[in-house]
């Protein structure tokens, strides 16, 4: 096995020598370095925030990255409001940030993101409004009152790539949402119910957004994805009967396409995008 460049951990090392990356954000917005020309981002490697000039209202110990130089710790934290962006550095949403980034440190910080807002948004127990404590040994806050303990909240949501042997050859269910932008088709998703196994919800969802019953439901991967705190775990799946019959609720449009003939789809970054051009790589010689 590989090793992995990113090691996850809750205690932070007392007292750190060496710079750290600092993941500080201003809501959703990350401080990072850029480039003339904000082409190029990267993460402030600072022993403390205070040596860029900017305060950190709370701080929350991430894990460390495994470099050639050595190990470099990494922090998450949220700015004091209102703190000037000091110069060189911008504050930026993860999605516009996402090309501008190594992959490694956007990873991190859809992880450091999350903390932050589960951080921001766990001030209070939820049973009893009494504040809660950070717990030390795990990503966990505890009401010292009533004894509630909350956790980071993860949304899973399947996401499914149907695909057929048509008349003319191999075709993928391309779906057009009425939330997507102009043109775009994609593969189906949906989030998963309490009480529902992954298997029963992709074959739900395929139903009632296309009206079709599938077949053959296989694992393919999973991908955090930070922008609704979501784990969004892939499958693929056969037709096995049925007319598409779309939810005007959800969809604008579905089709059947084949490998060689697409519409606009998702960008590399997501999962949803890796379904679909490993179709097309299985279908093309
Ligand atoms: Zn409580």
């Amino acid at each position: 096995m590989t090793e992995q460049p990113f090691t996850p951990g809750l205690i932070a090392p007392e007292p750190l020598t060496s710079p750290a990356y600092w993941f500080l954000f201003d809501g959703y917005r990350l401080l990072v370095h850029v480039d003339k020309e904000e082409k190029v981002a990267n993460v402030p490697r600072v022993i403390s925030p205070a040596e860029l000039g900017v305060t950190a209202v709370s701080r929350h110990y991430l894990g460390y990255l495994n470099t050639p130089e050595g190990e470099i710790h990494c922090f998450t934290g949220e700015l004091a409001t209102k703190t000037a962006v000091p110069t060189g550095m911008i504050t930026a949403g993860l999605r516009r940030l996402y090309p501008m980034l190594p992959e490694t440190l956007f990873q991190i910080a859809g992880r450091a993101v999350q903390i932050v807002d589960w951080d921001r948004t766990h001030q209070y127990c939820g049973r009893c409004g009494h504040p809660t404590d950070i717990l030390p040994n795990e990503r966990a806050k505890k009401c010292p009152h009533c004894g509630h303990t909350s956790y980071p909240r993860l949304s899973p949501a399947i996401i499914v790539r149907v695909t057929r042997q048509g008349a003319n050859g191999p075709e993928i269910l391309l779906a057009h949402g009425q939330r997507h932008r102009t043109g775009m088709y994609s593969v189906l998703a949906g989030f998963v119910e309490p009480g529902e196994t992954l298997e029963q919800c992709v074959q739900r969802e395929v139903r009632e957004e296309t009206g079709i019953e599938i077949q053959n439901i296989q694992y393919f991967g999973s991908q955090p994805w930070p922008f609704s705190n979501s784990l969004m775990i892939a499958f693929t799946a056969e037709y096995a009967s049925g007319n598409l019959k779309i939810d005007p609720q959800e969809l604008a449009d579905a089709q059947w396409f084949p490998p060689d003939n697409l519409p606009l789809v998702p960008p590399p970054i997501s999962i949803a995008r890796q379904l679909i051009d490993d179709f097309v790589r299985q279908h093309t010689t």
